[in-house]
């Protein structure tokens, strides 16, 4: 059986479970173990789909199509496993899987509560689809004392009871404050924490104190005393210079030494940590700067565009630069105020998005960087938006829009069910409005001699998607007669997947996301090249 590791936070949220969880499985994967990382979410939605990304932070996308916290998506790049549907599950999925089995009758006549019917559910999550791998991690979203995270830690307490304590291992991330008036670290937030776990039956076996700065071993020996923890588990982690740093600075805390000691076990061959030591070493010392725009929706929360911000990041470092991400607003951006903010940057790039708002400047944005030979990377709607622009004033479709945004236009991007094979088009009844998104991974295949066959060095590609409109593959040779060329289309030739411009230095838009598939430690080829392109500019 594999051994179950349950990560719990306290005191605030954002204290980086995710991070300490992929770290931990980054050095347990590196000494020769087996790994899966796993998220439990408490919030009644039935996926993230549904969430705003300036609520919760970006919706990541697996291989196999799920929407998933993001969360997943640090666990992938730091583990370079990909995480599948099965890792991801929320308060709102469980529920709605037990009154689905209620409603069949599934229960016999009983009465069915959170305990046990919700409880056996999340363990049978914990448990599911799980082979041979060595450790599971899982991660409990929120924090502990939360009414929402409850049936999570309850269910935790019975899966440890009925496995044991040889299989099982509790880890509590608390925050560990430092008061500048009294110049002290204080571990009381801390022990309140581990009290309140006590109290719901759960004795964390390591705590990790997250804090600005290094904790005297006084402290470290009072939370051990207080919490009852051995003092070699009490481990700290001080704020890192770059997320990069993570794997290095939990090792040197001997994170994983006692993880494994815990479950009676030896490293297998010896971490490798010379990959992160090396990126860890470009970020920090890397000194030229490129500069590229992001046109988007920023309601000020970071995380909304997590996987692309990385992306750019990784291929950055693969260039040796440090990218440095201007992000504008696409609401109320008028054609004077995005001339004046492109003048200076090196590269503009259109991410993922839904809706009408600000869509008419990222257009304009668009034709900016198409006539002034910018460096440009349309993502998912900004690829579909690159149509729309070429359409309307390359080839002079006036009306050219995506149905989406607007259903009197001509969709040049739309519904599949808005044309017929000649390009007639067909207005969607309401019915066929509601299509289903694309999910998951894709197959393109890519044209000989174009520049997105040179970048990926290869034929076909298998890419994460999450949309549910397309470009009309009707109008492909009257955009390539002007220049705009079709050079990835899905097996079947009927969905465009990648558009380029001959006769531009890099502009190339693809319908799916590549963001996520992306690692610090192998960055994907398409970020590389875009940053490349940049780097070269002017
Ligand atoms: N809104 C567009 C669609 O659904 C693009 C989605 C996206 O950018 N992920 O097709």
């Amino acid at each position: 059986m594999a051994r179950y590791i349950f990560v719990t936070g306290g005191v605030v949220s954002s204290l980086g479970k995710g991070l300490s969880s992929a770290s931990l499985a980054y050095l347990l994967k590196s000494q020769g173990y087996k790994v899966r990382l796993r998220k439990m979410d408490p919030y009644l939605n039935v996926d993230p789909g549904t969430m705003s990304p300036f609520q919760h932070g970006e919706v990541f996308v697996t291989d196999d199509g799920a929407e998933t916290d993001l969360d997943l998506g640090h666990y992938e790049r730091f583990t370079n496993i990909s995480s599948k549907q099965s890792d991801n599950i929320t308060t709102g999925r469980i529920y709605s899987d037990v009154i689905k089995k209620e409603r069949k009758g599934g229960y016999l006549g009983k009465t069915v509560q959170v305990i046990p019917h919700i409880t056996n559910r999340i363990k049978e999550f914990i448990k599911k689809d799980i082979t041979n791998e060595d450790f599971v991690i899982c991660e409990i979203g929120g924090t502990v004392g939360d009414i929402e995270s409850l049936p999570f830690v309850e269910a935790i307490r019975q899966f440890s009871n009925e496995h044991g304590k040889s299989k099982t291992l509790f880890i509590h991330l608390t925050f560990v404050p430092f008061l500048k008036s009294s110049d002290e670290i204080k571990t009381k937030p801390t022990q309140h924490s581990v009290k309140e776990l006590r109290s719901i039956g759960i004795q964390p076996d390591i705590i990790i104190c997250r804090s600005q700065q290094s904790i005297p071993l006084d402290q470290r020996k009072k939370i051990s005393l207080f919490c009852n923890v051995p003092i070699d588990n009490v481990i700290e982690t001080v704020d890192v210079r770059t997320i990069y740093e993570a794997p290095i600075s939990f090792f040197n805390q001997k994170l994983d030494k006692q993880v494994l000691k815990y479950f009676k076990l030896k490293s297998k061959k010896s971490a490798n940590l010379s990959p992160w030591k090396k990126i860890t070493n470009i970020v920090l010392n890397t000194k030229k700067i490129v500069d590229i725009a992001i046109i988007g929706k920023y309601v000020n929360l970071k995380d909304a565009y997590k996987s692309l911000d990385e992306a750019l990041i990784h291929g950055g470092i693969n260039n040796k630069v440090k990218v440095n991400l201007i992000r504008i607003e696409s609401d109320n951006l008028n054609k004077s105020e995005i001339n004046k903010k492109l003048k200076n940057v090196s590269g503009l790039l259109i991410p993922g998005g839904f809706g009408k708002r600000g869509t008419e400047g990222k257009i304009s944005a668009i034709k900016y960087a198409r006539e002034k030979k910018l460096p440009f990377l349309g993502i998912c709607f900004g690829m579909q938006m690159a149509i729309v622009e070429f359409a309307r004033n390359k080839l002079k479709i006036k009306k050219a829009g995506s149905s989406e945004l607007d259903k009197k236009c001509y969709p040049v991007v739309g519904l599949i069910n808005e044309w017929d094979k000649n390009g007639k088009i067909i207005k969607g009844t309401d019915k066929n409005l509601g299509g289903t998104m694309r999910l998951g991974l894709y197959e393109a295949k890519l044209r000989n001699n174009s520049a997105i066959n040179r970048i990926y060095k290869s034929k076909t590609i298998n890419e994460r998607h999450r949309h549910r409109y397309e470009v009309n593959s009707n109008l492909k040779n009257k955009f390539e007669e002007k220049g705009l060329i079709f050079s990835g289309m899905s097996p079947d030739n009927k969905l465009p997947e990648i558009i380029e411009l001959e006769n531009h230095p890099w502009f190339i838009g693809v319908q799916f996301h590549p963001e996520f598939k992306s690692r610090p430690l192998s960055p994907h080829p398409l970020f590389s090249s875009f940053i490349k392109a940049a780097k070269n500019h002017k």
